[in-house]
């Protein structure tokens, strides 16, 4: 009789959910079936432990946790920490649901590499994908499940100080970027023990951000939403990523956290993804700030009913959400419809059969010889050479160089934004890099500070000068801390401080050759540094490597083979300002009475120290109709000495249209690596629908009879579409 049955165990271990050779589907039905509304609910939120990395005491930490939570923003490396807090999931909790631990992952865990920004600007998805898989390594051997990254927000605004943790300014760029680190994180197989779920951010139109401010509102057009915005999420769905989260802004009047039309009609209905939606931190709570929710019962209404899954941080789904099914204005289904998403997710880590991460030695997950070479490389590839007058770089090794200014023997501000455990002493500074080169002498290397990163003391001119005046050339080290790039890290002019211009302005004065050396989370106002600098290289924030990338490309060990994913202006005063702009009536574009309407260097911009020469841009054929294939070809030369990479970017101009294009868009780009005196011909499989198409408001794709026009660099080939 089951009255007399007193140990139930069996039927426990028996459930369906927790034997690994079922389907996935079928686990999550079984599991959900089992569940309480509480438990479901639990599931639905993150918890944090706030967002500094000290624990001191773990007990009191674990006892703050419900056993049943569904995910952990986790910042801890080295305590036990997070297998304690999971054991009580495991253990404690009467289904034994794992919890979920995410965290900021942005460019490197340990290993950092440069900020995305800075990975764009390689054009090298390869490498970026190895970058994050190095990573993704680092974080699970940490105890790290869930990365939120990549972030695919376009960014047109360099004020905006999270430009720095996007891919640039063009949405092709971002989409390829965002595929590289999704595959890079979770690989095949997210269950491997060195992988992590990717997370696409901030969904959508967060670099719209008005006048370059953070958390503002924002204004898109729904024309521009599917042109600009959305295409690197699709993108980053289709190459599978676990999860998104929903973004700060408010898309013209609608919060991208209570979007309806972006959350369930695009991402899940169009786009059919099965993982689920994170809210950014607190953002379902700031649907009361932005004036949409009274309280916070109807925020949590406002979200879930939009499709956002999981409540990072303000517990709002925590408080309301039962109170919400019980009085019907939530569904059951909408809530097993979330939590399945959820729990589909830790099935897939493989999180119920290996719940506990071995927090491995230092050194045996941290700083890996084949971890710090691919920083390096990444580092390498990212740095563009603006300019080089007279071939002043690569230095000669005979010369006396002097290293001036507050970057030189910098180590912290090297690490960029989100460095999540990066540690200021790994970092290798410009100083060090170039000690340790083996293309110079230690004795020829001279260094001052000269000056801070801002203020107006200038005490330290005069000995830079003195240092300056022994040397042959001068390699100006500057630019931003670390802190001025990033999240809430807006800047209104974006010029470097006055401070950082005079020490130019000063060494200029010595008459000796000034090679600028630049690292900024952002493109840079650079039209007072520009006309004083023989040659200039923008570095990014290159992480822990950076000076032995610096080294060898100012040493001619590395070819700088970077060019910008983003438009540097002319001056503040331009931005907005981007290459991919619809055409005017009246002139190209508008005038300023005062300065160029001229960005100093457009997106693409990036010197090398060979010379690439273009050979005739060639199509398969000239006039085409639906269904044909189309391929374009050129040939490139590498007529200098030195090896190098070259990127060739694809442009497409469609001139006449229902719906206006920009003046060119990017389709396709490839980089290549050519040995000097040799050619390689780059080809471009035009694909009719997807490069000379275009959507419509609404995402419906279309295709429309007419001229369009095949760019490479300054040649173009007119092609036609007909019926
Ligand atoms: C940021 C996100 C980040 C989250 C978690 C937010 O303030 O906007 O990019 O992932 O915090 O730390």
């Amino acid at each position: 009789h089951p009255d007399k049955i007193t140990d139930l165990s069996y039927i426990k271990d028996s459930s369906l959910y927790k034997n690994p050779s079922i389907p996935v589907d079928i686990r999550v039905n079984d599991l959900l079936s089992r569940m309480t509304l509480e438990e479901k609910i639990y599931q639905l939120n993150q918890y944090t432990l706030g967002r500094n990395n000290n624990v001191n005491n773990i007990g009191e930490a674990v006892k703050n946790i419900p056993a049943e939570i569904g995910s952990l923003i986790y910042f801890e490396t080295t305590s036990d920490l997070r297998n304690s807090v999971q054991k009580k999931a495991v253990k404690e909790s009467r289904l034994g649901i794992p919890i979920l631990f995410g965290y900021d992952v942005i460019h490197g865990f340990r290993t950092i590499y440069p900020i995305s920004l800075g990975q764009a600007a390689s054009w090298n998805p390869e490498l970026v994908e190895d970058a994050c898989g190095v990573a993704a390594q680092e974080a699970f051997t940490s105890g790290v499940n869930w990365t939120f990254s990549p972030m695919v927000d376009v960014a047109r605004d360099g004020r905006w100080g999270r430009v720095s943790e996007g891919y640039g300014e063009d949405p092709y760029v971002n989409g390829v970027f965002a595929a590289a680190s999704v595959r890079g994180y979770q690989g095949d197989t997210l269950s491997a023990k060195n992988k992590v779920a990717a997370c696409l951010k901030h969904y959508v139109g967060y670099g719209a951000s008005e006048a370059g401010r953070d958390y503002v509102p924002t204004e898109i057009s729904k024309q521009t939403l599917w042109d600009t915005y959305l295409p690197p999420f699709e993108v980053g769905i289709k190459a599978g990523a676990a999860t998104v989260m929903s973004a700060f802004n408010n898309i013209s009047g609608i919060p991208a956290s209570a979007n309806y039309y972006t959350l369930t009609e695009i991402l899940k209905k169009r786009w059919k993804h099965r993982g689920f939606v994170v809210s950014d931190w607190d953002a379902v709570k700031q649907l009361i700030t932005q004036g949409l929710a009274a309280n916070e019962k109807e925020a949590a209404w406002y979200a879930f009913s939009a499709g956002l899954e999981m409540d990072m941080t303000d517990n709002c789904y925590q408080k309301h959400l039962g109170k919400l099914v019980k009085e019907g204005k939530v569904s059951m289904e909408a809530i097993d419809d979330a939590v399945g998403r959820i729990l589909r997710l830790k099935f897939e880590l493989g999180l119920f059969e290996n719940p506990y991460t071995e927090i491995l030695p230092d050194d045996k997950r941290f700083l890996l010889p084949s971890s710090l070479n691919v920083a390096e490389q990444l580092a390498q590839e990212s740095m563009v050479l603006l300019k080089n007058d007279k071939g002043v770089l690569p230095l000669k090794k005979e010369q006396k160089i002097a290293f001036i200014g507050p970057m030189a023997n910098n180590r912290l501000h090297l690490l960029g934004s989100w460095s999540a455990h990066g540690d200021e002493k790994d970092v290798i500074s410009i100083l060090d890099g170039v000690k340790k080169e083996k293309g110079f002498l230690a004795k020829n290397i001279l260094f001052a500070e000269g000056c801070g990163f801002d203020g107006n003391e200038q005490r330290g001119f005069a000995e830079a000068i003195r240092v300056a005046e022994q040397a042959d050339i001068i390699i100006a080290c500057l630019g931003e801390k670390k802190t001025w790039s990033g999240e809430n890290a807006s800047r209104s002019v974006i010029a470097l401080p006055r401070i950082q211009e005079e020490l130019l302005e000063n060494l200029k004065k010595t008459g000796k050759p000034l090679v600028v050396l630049l690292s900024s989370g952002r493109p840079l106002d650079l039209s007072r540094i520009e006309p004083l600098a023989d040659a200039m290289l923008e570095i990014w924030q290159p992480g822990i490597t950076a000076g032995i990338a610096v080294a060898g490309i100012l040493s001619g060990r590395y070819n700088p083979s970077g060019k910008l994913p983003i438009t540097f202006p002319y001056t503040t005063g331009q931005i907005p300002i981007y290459y991919n702009h619809r055409k005017s009536g009246r002139t190209h574009q508008g005038k300023y009475q005062n300065i160029t309407s001229e960005p100093l260097y457009s997106f693409g911009h990036g010197l090398s120290y060979t010379k690439f020469e273009y050979g005739t841009l060639k199509l398969s054929s000239s006039k085409i109709r639906r269904g044909d294939t189309l391929r374009a070809e050129i040939e490139v030369k590498n007529v200098g000495n030195y090896d190098g990479k070259e990127t060739l970017l694809w442009f497409v101009a469609d001139p006449f249209s229902s719906i206006t294009r920009p003046v060119k868009e990017l389709k396709y780009f490839e980089k290549k690596e050519i040995p000097a005196g040799e050619s390689r011909i780059f080809t471009f499989d035009i694909n009719l629908e997807r490069d000379l198409g275009f959507v419509n408001e609404d995402g419906k794709r279309l295709l429309e009879n007419g001229i369009f026009y095949i760019m490479v660099k300054d040649q173009k080939v007119k092609i036609e579409l007909i019926d």
